[in-house]
């Protein structure tokens, strides 16, 4: 029996696990893969402490802190997704999609965020032929060809930055007329002259052979309908919480995200907390989620000591 189970092994995993060993609470942490959300970044300029890091960097130093920790106080297992939380009279089972099955007083739920996908006639079609939801991954592969970002957040921009090294032209798409990204990021985007924005358009259909090769959008102002020709379809549209497993255990928000006291992190159920970006704190950023966790450490050390 655990002390404490962290699931999930971004950054607010990777903090909850530090913090956890060095108090000597007998934890486990489960984690699909030790990386973040922003492993494909090609430059984080805002993770405190350090003027500039690779996403990739990023998530090794994370996991090297976390590994650092395995011993009598810190088990690791790497490459398990969960399936299921059940509550067993005053503790909880964690059960994998491989039904392995781990004990624990306590639960820290870290388990982030994945990719909304784009809502268009023939979006799932094209997925992966045309379509992507990673430019880091797939970005290379578009090198001196017309494409698209859907989107109007920092992803997005941070997408079509990324593409405007080596595509010949970049076109966002966003729904509304004011973007989500930080304005420095949105100057820098803006700036570039193989760079367009179209706003207020709403994406109705894609259309293709093998591949996709263009989109079309309604204009949300004049109503008219707008087909654009293109080579690829990046989308950057929001997350959606990986949560699904702890629904029977802990309440959820209208989206998914587990509800959670700002004080102390915990969720509505007794002994679970959640951190990063699975939870329902207003934002989601690499030290926001590390923030999180170590709050809810520094709690559920105080709770464990009240119940023993
Ligand atoms: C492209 C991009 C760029 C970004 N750039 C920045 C930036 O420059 N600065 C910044 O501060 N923030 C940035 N962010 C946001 C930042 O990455 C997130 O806020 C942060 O990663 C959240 O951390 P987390 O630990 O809550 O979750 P995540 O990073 O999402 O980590 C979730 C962890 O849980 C695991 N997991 C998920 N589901 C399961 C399951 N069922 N079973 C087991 N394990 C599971 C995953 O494998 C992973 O280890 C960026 C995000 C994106 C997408």
């Amino acid at each position: 029996m655990y002390d404490l189970i962290i699931l999930g092994g971004g950054p607010a995993g990777a903090a909850g696990a530090v913090y956890a060993a060095r108090k000597q609470l007998k934890t486990a942490i489960i984690a699909y893969e030790f990386a973040g959300q922003s492993v494909v970044s090609e430059t984080i300029y805002n993770w405190i402490g350090t003027k500039e890091i690779s996403g990739g960097d990023l998530a090794q130093n994370l996991k090297d802190h976390i590994f650092y920790y395995k011993g009598p106080f810190l088990d690791i297992f790497e490459g398990e997704k969960i399936k299921d939380i059940e509550k067993i009279d005053n503790h909880f089972k964690v059960i994998t999609e491989n039904n392995k099955t781990y004990e624990g007083k306590s639960i820290l739920i870290a388990t982030g965020s994945g990719r909304r996908k784009l809502e268009a006639i023939n979006a799932d079609k094209f997925e992966h032929k045309g379509i992507t939801y990673c430019a880091s991954c797939d970005g290379p592969m578009f090198a001196d060809m017309d494409v698209l970002v859907i989107g109007g957040g920092n992803a997005a921009f941070e997408t079509a930055l990324q593409l405007l090294a080596y595509c010949k032209s970049v076109i966002l798409i966003h729904r509304s007329e004011n973007f989500r990204a930080d304005e420095i990021t949105v100057e820098k985007t803006k700036n570039n002259p193989k760079f367009k924005a179209i706003t207020n358009a709403e994406v109705i259909r894609i259309d293709g052979d093998n591949f996709a090769n263009s989109l079309t959008y309604k204009d949300k102002i004049t109503g008219e309908t707008i087909t654009i020709p293109t080579s690829g379809i990046f989308v950057e549209i929001g997350q959606i919480p990986n949560t699904s497993f702890a629904k029977n255990v802990v309440s959820l928000d209208e989206i998914g995200k587990i509800k959670v006291d700002p004080i102390n992190q915990a969720g509505e159920t007794e002994g679970i907390w959640a951190a990063g970006d699975c939870s329902n704190g207003r934002y989601h950023q690499n030290n926001i989620a590390v923030g999180d966790a170590v709050k809810a450490i520094e709690d559920i050390y105080i709770w464990l000591h009240k119940n023993k």
